[in-house]
């Protein structure tokens, strides 16, 4: 197991190695096993690559996603540790603030209180007596004021810094819902939006998905090599996103796989859009201007599901998927909108691969 993830120096062919390493051990051919595969071949993680190595070829889904959970989450959980700290100690400090500024108004309007009583009570006040509860008055007044202000300031100078530990967290947030690579939304971002629209029932029928993948693009990564796959692979992602309105939700969901989420919108718009931005990518030219190499033409599939047709997220996007399969199997550089008979079909053709 481990020479099959240990890098080949023969060979440029990463993601193909990658791939291989994970089909020797049987290991589902899903994004979140490639990366973790892909983590274990860059060996930046020794201790990752040892555990995966050590569950050997009989590892089941459950295991390597531990090992996932274990190491890709271990950034994040130190950061909302930390925040939870500084957040928990700033508010502690405003608590105190505020407590100690009650207090203070407390023993003002007792005095207050007190003085009022030991004038009211008398029916001849001495001068002195006026003028001493005045300055009484003044000095608790002067002192109330003081504590005021330092309260203002300290409840100010709190605040600011729970703005930073936010703006660091809405910060850590965007990473992590991005895709690195594309600077699209990730996985993680799409399977939340995803959840969020669809949860909405009055705007479920008009919720579309749509699912794109770049055809034979192992082959890309194997002639060129996997450094020239991620140009390439990010240059997608923009024409994706340039033939799309700002309100369209853009995703990288797999190493060469994206997912578009439209809504309030119908089957034909969305089929014009999927087309649009089939013909764009189909029509740009992916040429190095150095080398003269043409890359090209690079085209995509796509499977288009509308939300009407399923009952929860995780079956909208198998739908779309079915829809994507159908696509790669009618020729591929096509769009393709699920209907019901593509289940047959689907079984049909799996019968006779499986023959
Ligand atoms: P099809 O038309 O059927 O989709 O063929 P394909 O070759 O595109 O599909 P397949 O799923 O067999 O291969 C996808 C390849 O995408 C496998 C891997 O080499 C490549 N890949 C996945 N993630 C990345 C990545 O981050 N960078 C690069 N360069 N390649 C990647
Ligand atoms: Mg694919
Ligand atoms: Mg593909």
């Amino acid at each position: 197991m481990s020479t099959a993830i240990a890098p080949r120096a023969q060979t440029p062919d990463v993601a193909g190695q990658i791939t291989y390493a994970m089909r020797s051990m049987g290991v589902a051919a899903i994004p979140r096993n490639y990366e973790l595969f892909y983590e274990a071949y860059i060996g930046s993680n020794p201790t990752l690559t040892r555990e995966l190595a050590a569950l050997g070829s009989n590892a089941t889904q459950e295991e390597l996603d531990a090992i996932g959970a274990k190491y890709f989450s271990v950034h994040a959980g130190r950061i909302f540790d930390d925040a939870h700290v500084r957040l928990t100690t700033e508010l502690d400090a405003i608590l105190r603030a505020l407590r100690q500024e009650q207090a203070t108004l407390e023993s003002y309007n007792r005095l207050l209180g007190e003085t009022t009583e030991r004038i009211t009570s008398r029916s001849n006040n001495s001068a002195d007596l006026l003028r001493n509860a005045i300055d009484m008055l003044t000095v608790a007044t002067g002192d109330t004021m003081a504590q005021g202000e330092k309260t203002v300031e300290n409840v100010a100078q709190r605040s600011q810094e729970m703005d930073e530990v936010r703006k660091e967290l809405d910060e850590y947030k965007r990473i992590a819902n991005t895709d690195a690579l594309t600077r699209l939304s990730n996985r993680r971002a799409f399977e939340d939006r995803l959840a969020s629209v669809f949860g909405n029932r009055l705007t479920r029928p008009t919720t579309a998905l749509v699912l794109a993948d770049i055809d034979h693009f192992k082959k890309i990564n194997d002639t060129h090599g996997h450094p020239v796959g991620d140009k390439i692979l990010a240059t997608v992602a923009s024409i994706l996103r340039a033939n799309v309105q700002r309100d369209v939700f853009v995703a990288r969901v797999g190493g060469e796989e994206f997912a578009l989420i439209l809504e309030g919108t119908t089957v034909e718009e969305v089929t014009a859009i999927s087309e649009r931005i089939r013909r764009a990518l189909g029509t740009t030219p992916f040429k190095n201007s150095r080398t003269k190499i043409d890359y090209g033409p690079i085209t995509i599939s796509l499977g288009i599901c509308m939300g009407s047709e399923a009952s929860e997220p995780g079956e909208l996007y198998k739908k779309a998927d079915l829809a994507l399969y159908c696509a790669k199997n009618a020729g591929r550089n096509c769009s393709n909108v699920y209907q019901e008979s593509m289940q047959k079909d689907f079984t049909k053709s799996w019968l006779i691969y499986k023959n």
